[in-house]
């Protein structure tokens, strides 16, 4: 049986040349999550697809399938917001690939969980209406591992199962993805980078909201370094791959 959809909100994550005039396109897409589709005479087509398959851009897109097995045929693709403030931007730029990256590691063709695909966009407008790159970074990765079932725990230390007491400095170990508090910590010197109690904080309170609550919060300073730290190394530990494109983050 074929599949037809239509009018399907969706980001371009990745789109390289196919051939002479064809190109295949990753989409994250509201509903289905990812899907990679070929945009035939992408090159050649003046009106259909001029402009629209950039990377980060905002769709509204229609494909066909005709069998499971094949690959989807893109056929319309209305442009929603390209995000133009944010291409002129490079800090922004920067980050918005660091995301793109995190959201190919992390989404399978089956995940199709609509918080992923609101958090991609609210990070999207968030850094195209100019919002400060690192702390957009920060938010949403807090709440990406969370969506993809892999919310560490900032509550109670994966060693001894206790709170660590108020205003006791934690670690976070990537390998129970969770808090090692002061007295575990002292038994494997390896994992030395310390939390301060104000990052754990943030980071519970981030995890407690929803998407429509992000803005207010204001990770700056320590605690938004040592988010990013965190949830970089999270990340290289469960992907078991470098993020390259967080090395041309600034600063
Ligand atoms: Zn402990």
């Amino acid at each position: 049986m074929p599949t037809i959809r239509s009018d399907l909100p969706a980001l371009v994550l990745d789109s390289i040349d196919h051939g002479e005039s064809d190109k295949i396109v990753t989409f994250f897409c509201q509903d289905i999550g990812k899907l990679t589709a070929i945009a035939k005479g992408a090159h050649r087509s003046k009106k259909r697809f001029l402009n629209k398959l950039e990377l980060f851009t905002f769709l509204q897109i229609s494909y066909s399938k005709s069998s499971p097995a094949s690959l989807s045929v893109l056929s319309e693709a209305e442009l929603l917001n390209s995000f133009i403030s944010l291409r002129s931007n490079l800090p922004c730029y920067r980050t918005a690939s660091i995301i793109r990256e995190f959201m190919l590691l992390a989404t399978g063709e089956t995940i199709n969980d609509d918080n992923v695909f609101k958090l991609a966009l609210w990070t999207l407008h968030s850094l195209d209406r100019g919002d400060n790159p690192k702390r957009v970074l920060s938010l949403f990765l807090v709440k990406l591992f969370d969506f993809i079932g892999y919310r560490p725990d900032f509550a109670f230390c994966q060693g001894c199962g206790k709170e660590p007491g108020n205003g006791n400095p934690a670690t976070f170990s990537v390998q129970t993805g969770g808090l090692v508090c002061r007295e575990c910590m002292a038994q494997d010197p390896n994992s030395a980078r310390i939390l301060t109690p104000g990052t754990t904080h943030m980071i519970r309170a981030i995890q407690q909201q929803p998407i429509s609550r992000l803005n207010r919060f204001k990770p700056g300073g320590m605690v938004l370094q040592q988010i990013l730290d965190c949830f970089y190394r999270y990340g290289r530990h469960l992907f078991q791959r470098e993020i390259h494109s967080w090395k041309c983050m600034d600063g």
